[in-house]
């Protein structure tokens, strides 16, 4: 028997298979169909955003979509998180413009709103002109200071494209995770909150964008009898058999958002008697988290390291990942302006560790995870 615990793995609820034999039934085999449609009809419902969720083949597509509607163009400049996954900001890179590092405030891990007001003031100072968007991310599934940042982006008249990849389902004062930019980025890649196998969408500010984002995702083919083309195109719809099963994951997508929370939850109380380390939590009432990825700290004077830790549980067949690696200190952005927050994100790199949170696993597993942790300490 596999015994192993993963970090977040695919979960299933039953009925994509379901779906997938429609396209398989009804030939549409093909990146648009029913399912597509039906697919995005169920985003837009659940974010209260209809007609404006476009399916992709994957939220980095997302993401390259949305900076090509802000209109980025090489030798821009776009403002990115430091404390993220890559391909929050390689879609900057994509389109010849460049990008520039702003550090997290501590409570949320995410883009500090006043590091980013200084960060925009300094670039202008410097270059003359304005970055052209924002990419505040929601990491591990905590809302960043939405209110905060949209202030200071609407201060300097600067558009915001929100990466929500790891925050379906997370809330900040009530309002959704992907409602906040002028456009946000999901995916459904394999291992987030729900899975297309791989795949994304870009929620848009309006039905007008949204035709133009499937008008760049189709190629950019103008509406003629022959191939006629007046800009750049993309191939990155969504596959319609992938759809089928984002159809199935949205009718578990409320079970799976809250397993993952009670997941949190019995971390937070089953390792909570242990004085090295803190269970990261929702900073105030105002957030709330889907807790994608539950991810502990551990306190210097342990005299551990999280990759120790991450050894250890490895030896006891247990999947955890250290926290990002932020992106000023990555080879590739080397030369990429950093505007620090006094180090917030390195410490937390140097400090923190991704723990089992998929949905599927079960009340035995997590005990079994914090058994592991706690004996570790010892
Ligand atoms: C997963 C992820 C992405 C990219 O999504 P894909 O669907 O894998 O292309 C972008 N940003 C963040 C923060 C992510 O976690």
């Amino acid at each position: 028997m596999d015994n192993s615990i993963k970090l977040s793995l695919a979960h299933m609820g039953g009925r994509e298979q379901y779906w997938i034999d429609q396209a398989f039934k009804t030939g549409w085999i093909v990146p648009l169909g029913p399912n597509v449609d039906e697919f995005e009809r169920l985003l837009g419902e659940y974010l209260g955003t209809p007609g404006r969720v476009v399916a992709l083949s994957a939220g980095t597509a997302a993401l390259h979509l949305g900076l090509v509607m802000l209109g980025v163009e090489p030798g821009d400049e776009v403002v990115c998180q430091s404390f993220t996954f890559s391909a929050s900001a390689n879609p900057v890179r994509y389109l010849g413009a460049n990008p520039v590092f702003v550090g997290s405030e501590s409570d949320t891990w995410n883009m500090d709103p006043a590091a980013l007001d200084s960060c925009i003031a300094d670039r202008i100072e410097k270059t003359g002109r304005k970055p052209k968007a924002i990419i505040p991310v929601h990491l591990y599934g905590m809302p960043a200071k939405m209110n905060e940042i949209c202030a200071v982006a609407d201060k300097w008249g600067i558009p915001v494209l929100e990466d929500a990849a790891e925050a379906l389902g997370s809330e900040l004062c009530g309002r959704k995770c992907g409602t906040f930019g002028r456009y946000a980025a999901l995916s459904f890649n394999g291992n987030k909150i729900i899975t297309t196998s791989g795949g994304g969408a870009l929620v848009c500010p309006d039905a007008e964008a949204a035709a133009r984002v499937k008008f760049y995702a189709t190629q950019a083919r103008e509406n003629r009898p022959y191939y006629y083309h007046e800009v750049i195109g993309y191939n990155y719809r969504l596959s319609n058999v992938c759809a089928g099963i984002g159809i199935g994951q949205m009718e578990v997508l409320d079970e799976h958002l809250a397993r993952r929370r009670e997941i949190h939850a019995m971390y937070g109380s089953l390792l909570s008697g242990l004085s090295w380390l803190k269970v990261m939590d929702n900073p105030s009432a105002d957030f709330d988290s889907n807790f994608w990825l539950s991810t502990i700290t551990l306190d210097k004077a342990c005299g551990h390291t999280p990759d120790e830790l991450r050894l250890a549980l490895g030896e006891q067949d247990i999947e955890s990942r250290l926290l990002w690696r932020p992106m000023h200190m990555q080879p590739v952005f080397a030369d990429a302006p950093y505007y620090s927050t006094g180090g917030v994100e390195e410490r937390l790199f140097d400090s923190g560790l991704c723990i089992p949170s998929g949905s599927g696993l079960s009340d035995g597993q997590i005990e079994r995870v914090a058994r592991a942790i706690a004996a570790f300490g010892r």
